[in-house]
């Protein structure tokens, strides 16, 4: 049986576009970097990394990239965010950047930078039922969390005290964390899933 493989854009304006690239490719997807709205317009999936968000909205505004990413969550296109691609995802934030926007789509509200200066980074198992055993080790960089979901969203792994840290919401994926620097590949895979599904 011949399958097409799933072609799957890394949005490249700023953060970690090669290191999600290295794992998409390596489960095989046909990897392209997006910039431009006609390279969005090629892929049936997108990874929004993590990096700086409130630089990654300004640059996709500058690229003119911010109401053809809205118009493609709008219209279906699976979306995984990592991080600050998290971020970008949610309806509402806080502790933005006086101006800062995010694309949206996602009925969440997500707080930037949520776990302040003394814990910037950390590394965790975290127990994520969706995807069985073992725990995904899971790294946070001045991660953001999920304080609030709408009816909508389904929550796929909390921290001990009950933060929300991974979130699917139909076509839409987000980990506040980064699976991708870790060597853990099923939320990638997960997107991928969901890439493959829309396309069938
Ligand atoms: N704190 C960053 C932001 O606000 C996110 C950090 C990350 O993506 N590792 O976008």
């Amino acid at each position: 049986m011949t399958s097409t493989r799933p072609r799957v854009g890394v949005l490249a304006l700023q953060g970690d576009v090669r290191e999600h690239a290295r794992v998409l490719a390596g489960l095989g997807a046909d990897v392209g970097l997006v910039r431009r709205p006609r390279e969005l317009a090629d892929v049936d999936g997108l990874v929004i990394p993590g990096g700086e968000s409130s630089v990654i909205d300004k640059l996709s505004r500058s690229f003119g990239m911010r109401e053809p990413v809205r118009d493609a969550i709008a219209s279906g296109l699976p979306v995984f965010g990592t991080c600050a691609g998290l971020i970008l995802l949610a309806d509402r934030i806080t502790d933005g950047i006086e101006g800062q926007q995010t694309f949206g789509g996602l009925d969440a509200t997500v707080r930037r930078n949520a776990f302040g200066s003394q814990v910037d980074s950390f590394e965790v198992d975290l127990d994520v039922p969706a995807l069985g055993a073992p725990p995904v080790h899971a790294a946070f960089i001045r991660a953001p969390r999920v304080e609030q979901v709408g009816p909508g969203v389904e929550t796929l792994a909390t921290l001990v005290d009950g933060d929300i840290v991974a979130v699917r919401q139909g076509a839409l994926l987000g980990t506040a964390f980064h699976p991708e620097v870790t060597g853990e590949h099923r939320f990638h895979r997960m997107f991928l899933d969901m890439v493959e599904q829309r396309a069938a």
